[in-house]
């Protein structure tokens, strides 16, 4: 018979971790929270190791058709005016040659897609409690249910109720890195907005992005400094989001007007998740959840990948020892996860500079990017390139 996982959210990394378990002949079941699979997102970043992993799970092709890049990326003035622009072709050297350009919900829908048939996926279910003895662990859910299980995986991100119930609170591993993020679709492309292109105001200490790209709908991002995330959250999007862009031009009143008459917007405090170990017993965090690099980071999707194949592999090896399996898992993919923790935090401030001389240095090397030592300069930088 074969061995039961059950993988709480079916965001990247619980629904790759689902795949890849599949592969691996174990038997999963994901357990998603939300009634019905979220879709949406924004471009994401989908290399290294994260793409050799796509490759090895069968699932690179489909992800590649998925594959976009902007026609070229505007800096603009809090006019709107343009202060600089990297041309399409200047973006897609500095990707490099194994590295996409993804929306995160296109992610979401081929990793969907690839289990959909023989995985069975729980929508507005979550967890409540899991006990574990040696043998086995006993999950609890919230339709009344209880799941025994050879393998407990928590995949329900940043705030993860998996993490809670097993490891401890949240306060104790969260690292607020004092920025919020917020995305949402728009329904219709501002007035003066680019179609093709994505467009950036940063002002001190906030950015509004629109990024409109290929035959998508487009999407608004915001991201800005906060010295107080949890009044942020508090507050909400509808609140915090009108407040933190007041008086800033250009699309910014079109936007906030479209938030004001949409409920799906992603909204939560940029923060890294730091934990001594990623696993106790038969239950692992895989994703967000254990290991958030943040999107200062740019890594998030593709560690999420890369962390379930590594996971299927080290469990086909270890057969029936599920802890020795988890052992290895996490020495091997440890190096990586603190490697782009620490590039999240050494960057951060790139985001939104608190002022303009630190805005002035950090789009230097865009503004060179089109020639060839600076764009290689920055790869390196931005670890684009391994
Ligand atoms: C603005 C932004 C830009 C980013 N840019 C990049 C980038 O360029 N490159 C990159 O690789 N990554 C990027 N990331 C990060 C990336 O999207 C995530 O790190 C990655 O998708 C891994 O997500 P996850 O599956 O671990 O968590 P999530 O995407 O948060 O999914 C968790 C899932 O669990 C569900 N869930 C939550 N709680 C429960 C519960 N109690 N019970 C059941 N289900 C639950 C949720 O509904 C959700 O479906 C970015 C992130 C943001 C916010």
């Amino acid at each position: 018979m074969s061995k039961k996982a059950v993988i709480i959210g079916a965001g990247i990394a619980g629904l790759a971790t689902a795949l890849r378990l599949r592969q691996a002949g174990w038997s999963p079941l994901v357990v998603e929270r939300a009634p019905v699979r979220r879709t949406g997102g924004y471009t994401v970043t989908f290399s290294g190791i994260g793409y050799d992993a796509a490759e090895r799970m069968g699932i690179l092709g489909e992800l590649a058709d998925q594959h976009l890049t902007p026609d070229r990326m505007n800096y603009l003035k809090p006019s709107g005016e343009r202060r600089f622009t990297v041309p399409g072709p200047t973006v897609r050297a500095m990707l490099g040659r194994r590295a996409l350009n993804l929306m995160r919900g296109d992610i979401e829908d081929v990793l969907y897609r690839a289990v959909a048939a023989d995985v069975e996926i729980r929508f507005g279910t979550t967890l409540t409690a899991v006990q574990q003895d040696r043998s086995a662990a006993t999950v609890q859910l919230s339709d009344g249910t209880s799941v025994r299980a050879d393998l407990v995986v928590g995949a329900d991100g940043l705030h993860s109720a998996t993490r809670a119930d097993t490891f401890g609170p949240e306060r104790d591993f969260r690292l607020d890195l004092d920025h919020m993020v917020g995305v949402f679709t728009l329904d219709r492309l501002p007035a003066g907005v680019t179609p093709g292109a994505t467009e950036t105001l940063t002002e001190a200490g906030r950015t509004l992005a629109i990024i409109a790209t290929g035959d998508r709908r487009p999407t608004a991002f915001f991201g800005y400094r906060t010295s107080d995330a949890a009044a942020e959250l508090a507050a909400g999007p509808q609140l915090a989001l009108p407040a933190a862009y007041d008086r800033m031009g250009w699309a910014a009143p079109e936007v906030l007007e479209q938030l004001a008459g949409t409920d799906e917007v992603y909204f939560d405090s940029i923060s890294q998740i730091v934990l001594p170990s990623w696993r106790r017993g038969r239950v692992a965090l895989i994703g967000d959840a254990a290991w958030c690099v943040t999107l200062f980071a740019g890594f998030g999707a593709s560690l999420a990948v890369a962390g379930a194949d590594a996971l299927g592999t080290a469990l086909e090896r270890h057969g029936a020892d599920v802890d020795a399996a988890l052992a290895e898992w996490e020495t091997g993919l440890r190096p990586y996860a603190e490697q782009k923790q620490r590039l999240g935090r050494q960057v951060r401030g790139l985001y939104a500079p608190a002022d303009r001389t630190r805005l002035f240095l950090r789009d230097l090397p865009l503004r060179l990017a089109a020639l060839p030592p600076v764009g290689r300069l920055l790869q390196r930088r931005l670890q684009l390139t391994e």
